[in-house]
């Protein structure tokens, strides 16, 4: 049996014929089997999902009780079997409830990965490595320029730089899901314990964070402050609303901007960052090539960003490996931020 007689990648997915699914389709389908919650990854409208009960909770939270005709949870390590395919759906330490989804198939085993970052993070179960004889790997941040470094280092700026400016509001862009309740608790862990500012976009998710016992301190609604009461404190956003006039209620803001691409100076400059934070919820460069090998995989699936790069360097190694050209990925969690101005979202909510 070959790869692909178990796994065949469309434009709108990788599909399974055995089991009658897709993974992650980017359009509607019968059957989907749902890595993470993100909107690239988790859409609405197809007839069954199967994920797990966080990403199912998150969908739900997102796109209404009405997001798929069926549910079925699948548990970490739990096999499930589907026609003639098992899979099973491990962690992928990228946001609460992301996972991987290993199917086997006579005796051959791909692992389709969804987003991944195989480094510590204390809002959602850590990366687990699957052996196996297919990996499909993410490319979202596969140049050797991207090295992420240490997020706790990120945090200690930001903190700093609070400390420096007592009389000013920090404002922290950062998506809504999984990004933004990390950060929290990066600072929480960094030690700081007043009460943190969230914009109204980020309040049900990050409730749901909270509900699933990730430690997030006190939180308050900025449409709740008065201005002068924003004087000194830190507020999370959605990356868009940095360039919007919401930023008008706050003393004097420093923007900040939690962010894989904050490595490249030049796109922070461009986008007006003052404080560019390099905190990613995807591999780098270092993570990707560390986990490819570490998986044994004969044959490397790329997609989602950076393709080409990673391809090379796979194929200088002596692995098989190809681009996958799916379509639609990549426009949530590590999208840049609307340019200065251009923005509207999230006022009327917060
Ligand atoms: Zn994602
Ligand atoms: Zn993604």
């Amino acid at each position: 049996m070959r790869p692909d007689d178990i796994l065949v990648p469309t434009p709108s997915g990788v599909c399974c014929k055995l089991g009658g699914f897709h993974i992650d389709p980017t359009r509607p389908v019968e059957r989907a089997l749902i890595t993470h919650a993100h909107s690239d990854h988790a859409r609405a409208g197809h007839g069954a999902v199967l994920a797990t009960p966080e990403t199912l909770d998150l969908m739900r939270l997102r796109y209404g009780d009405n997001f798929t005709g069926t549910t079925q949870t699948a548990h970490y390590g739990e096999s499930i079997d589907l026609g003639g395919a098992r899979v099973t759906f491990h962690p992928a330490g990228h946001v609460l409830g992301s996972a991987q989804i290993a199917v086997e198939a006579n005796g051959l085993r791909i692992v389709a990965s969804g987003d991944y970052k195989n480094v510590v993070d204390p809002t959602c179960a850590p990366f687990e490595l699957i052996p196996c004889d297919v990996f499909i790997t993410e490319a979202t941040f596969a140049l050797p320029v991207f090295r992420h470094g240490d997020p706790d280092g990120e945090i200690a700026k930001l903190l700093r730089s609070m400390a420096l400016f007592p009389e000013r509001a920090h404002l922290v862009g950062a998506y809504s899901l999984g990004k933004a309740q990390r950060v929290i608790a990066l600072i929480r862990k960094a030690g700081y314990d007043s009460p943190i500012y969230l914009h109204g976009a980020m309040e049900r998710v990050t409730g749901y964070y909270a509900s699933r016992g990730i430690a997030l301190g006190e939180l308050r609604l900025v449409r709740a402050a008065s201005k002068s009461d924003l004087a000194g404190t830190v507020t999370l956003c959605p990356p868009s609303a940095l360039g919007d006039v919401w930023t008008r209620r706050f003393p004097d803001p420093v923007t900040a901007f939690a962010s894989g691409w904050m490595r490249v100076r030049a796109r922070a400059r461009q986008q007006r960052v003052a404080l560019p934070l390099v905190i990613s919820d995807h591999a780098d460069w270092t993570g990707l090539a560390a986990t490819i090998s570490a998986t044994g995989a004969g044959e490397i699936w790329v997609t989602h960003g950076q393709e080409d790069a990673l391809v090379h360097w796979c194929v200088t190694r002596g692995l098989k490996a190809r681009p996958l050209d799916i379509v639609g990925y990549g426009d949530e969690d590590e999208e840049a931020p609307s340019p200065q101005g251009g923005g509207q979202s999230g006022e009327a909510e917060s």
